[in-house]
């Protein structure tokens, strides 16, 4: 029975992202592919076998096409997810089993395929890690691909044929198809399976439309022409609000839209406290596209250019020429604010097909970032050298990720003297008083803060990973995500104790982790005295509002009070306080 015929019905599930929309639900079956199995006769099988080889050939240039045009409308973290698919279609231990099934049972292609990728996503579906569960719903999706191939099908679902604006309703929405949505007619999409770290959701977030997964059993229970409300900020979809519901959503819009009309006002405003304290507000990006992203969000500048998602969306490494393009633009359209170029922080949940990166117990413990860089000189100069080009073009800074100790950043500025040396013989020129910065992501670096800051010029808080290092909790893992606490007293003492130690010894310190852009620990943060903060340019707007509205006065009480108190959810609970009373219309448009 259609919920129309029903009263409300509220559907709870996983925010993803956030925004609220309304509309007919337009509910999407995939097509399940028939697929029969053909004996064939001995003259038939190589061909066979070469229809299957072709046919994956033909799905390669397929998936490079959508990834080319994810990367271009998108960023390249999405079209990474390509990346994978590409990884899958051209394993050889999957092809040559699907062959041999061929060749042994004496069968059609399509079958054999459809055979041996469905064990392959079974025993994905089966492993104890949600990471791994998601990638078989990146193997469905390539299955379904090849086997539209296979089958000379077209893609069942038609999105290219929406005429009218609708919310998506799924058991599941690949990666892929996510990647179609036009925003014009997706107002927003609801699934029954997924987590925050899917690549879905992933897509969402960038597209900016509301979604909500994990709904269990929503694609079966919801029908075409069902009216819903999809709440993106609290995960909830609901079928046939109440006009009491209506009126209650209908007051949040209002209320986000006088909030977008404040942020609007304060764009191009300085980042300055109630009390006149200014505070360097950055951007974090991924590459050179996405310039116009942190002008139109009103940032100053570059915080962090994360440069390995240079490298994730390449046939081979980007050499120094095409690193210098990139860094050069950058700097170059946002002069005369500075830069910060991460030197590569490649590992741990980053991989990139083209190097070779061996598999690892843990990565995150493993060959990542400086480490990888110091043992692999020809890349990481290429690299330097592209940076130090880029610096004579405009407010260039640099910066190592993952620095444990002393020897390592020692290193790493032996091989930029080395690299600045051959430059002066090359008469290349470059900023020769580039400043060097070090990120602080690994306890051990916070506990030797006083050491770095005498070789350093800056230091950047890389609070994502000084959480998951400093509380044993890996960041991607949604087990022990309760235990990931940035409010954790053990943070917020190394944030000071880093800070502290950057200012006696005449430097400044920002934090370009997550946290830097969440409105209710920027008061905090400020309080501990924090010289700059770096975040996505999406965020920075509100952000922004919050460093307007406070005073220093009451930023650093509250980090006094955070500094003393023993518990996590205490200090998160006077955040949040003095948040929502600093800025009361950032938390309105929140139900
Ligand atoms: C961090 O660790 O906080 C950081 C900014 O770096 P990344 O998220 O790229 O590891
Ligand atoms: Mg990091």
């Amino acid at each position: 029975m259609s919920a129309q015929t029903k009263g409300e019905k509220v559907f709870r599930g996983i925010a993803v992202s956030s925004g609220v929309c309304r509309g007919k639900i337009l509910v999407l079956h995939r097509a399940r592919h028939i697929v029969a199995r053909r004996d064939l006769a001995e003259p038939e099988i190589a061909a066979e076998t070469k229809r299957f080889e072709q046919v994956l050939v033909k799905t390669g240039q397929q998936i490079k096409e959508i990834q080319r045009r994810v990367v271009t409308n998108m960023s390249a973290t999405e079209g990474d997810i390509f990346e994978a698919h590409l990884l899958m279609l051209e394993d050889r231990v999957l092809i040559e089993e699907v062959i041999r099934f061929i060749l042994e049972h004496k069968t059609n292609a399509d079958y054999a395929f459809h055979t041996v990728a469905e064990r392959y996503v079974a025993a994905l579906e089966q492993v104890d890690d949600e990471y791994l569960r998601e990638r078989a719903a990146d193997m469905r999706d390539l299955t379904g691909r090849v086997l539209d191939n296979l089958l000379e099908v077209k893609d069942a679902f038609h999105l290219s044929h929406l005429t009218e604006p609708c919310i998506l309703v799924s058991h599941d929405l690949s990666p892929s198809t996510t990647a179609q949505l036009d925003k014009k007619f997706v107002l927003g999409f609801a699934t029954d399976i997924g987590g925050k770290t899917s690549h879905t959701a992933i897509m969402a977030r960038s597209l900016d439309i509301p979604a909500v997964v994990g709904l269990q059993n929503v694609a079966e229970e919801l029908e075409n022409g069902d009216y819903a409300l999809l709440d993106g900020y609290n995960g909830t979809i609901i079928v046939n609000p109440t006009d009491q519901t209506l009126f209650e959503y209908g007051q949040l819009e209002k209320n986000k839209a006088s909030l977008d009309e404040k942020l609007r006002e304060i764009l191009s405003q300085p980042a300055i406290t109630l009390d006149g304290k200014p505070i360097r507000l950055s951007a974090n990006i991924e590459d050179q596209h996405d310039v116009a992203s942190v002008i139109a969000h009103g940032a100053e500048g570059v915080g962090l250019f994360r440069t390995e998602f240079l490298f994730i969306n390449h046939e081979s490494p980007p050499d120094e020429a095409a690193q210098y393009k990139a860094y050069r633009e950058v700097a170059v359209a946002l002069k005369p604010h500075h830069v910060i170029i991460r030197t590569l922080d490649l590992g741990g949940d980053k991989f990139v097909s083209n190097l070779q990166l061996a598999q690892e117990m843990n990565p995150f413990l493993g060959w990542r970032a400086i480490r990888f860089c110091l043992a692999q000189p020809q890349l990481f100069c290429a690299q330097l050298r592209a940076i130090l080009r880029a610096s004579a073009e405009g407010n260039v800074k640099m910066m190592y990720p993952m620095i444990s100790g002393l020897d390592e950043l020692n290193q790493a500025n032996a091989l930029v003297e080395k690299c600045k040396a051959e430059l002066r013989i090359e008469k290349i020129p470059f900023d020769e008083n580039l400043e060097v910065g070090v990120m602080i992501e690994i306890p051990s670096a916070a506990l030797i803060a006083d050491a770095l800051a005498k070789r350093a010029k800056f230091f950047s808080i890389g609070s994502n990973d000084l959480i998951q290092y400093t509380l044993a909790a890996d960041r991607t893992n949604e087990k022990v995500s309760h235990l990931y606490e940035p409010t954790h007293p053990a943070i917020i003492r190394l944030i000071k104790a880093t800070i502290d130690a950057a200012h006696a010894n005449g430097i400044w310190a920002g934090v370009c982790g997550e946290i830097a852009g969440d409105p209710v620990l920027v008061p905090l943060l400020i309080g501990l005295g924090v010289d700059e903060l770096s975040a996505a340019p999406p965020v920075i707007p509100e952000v922004k509002y919050m460093i307007r509205r406070v005073k220093m006065s009451e930023a650093q009480a509250l980090a006094e009070f955070a500094l003393k108190c023993e518990s996590p959810s205490e200090i998160y609970a006077h955040c949040l306080e003095v948040a929502k009373q600093t800025a009361p219309s950032l938390f309105e448009s929140k139900v």
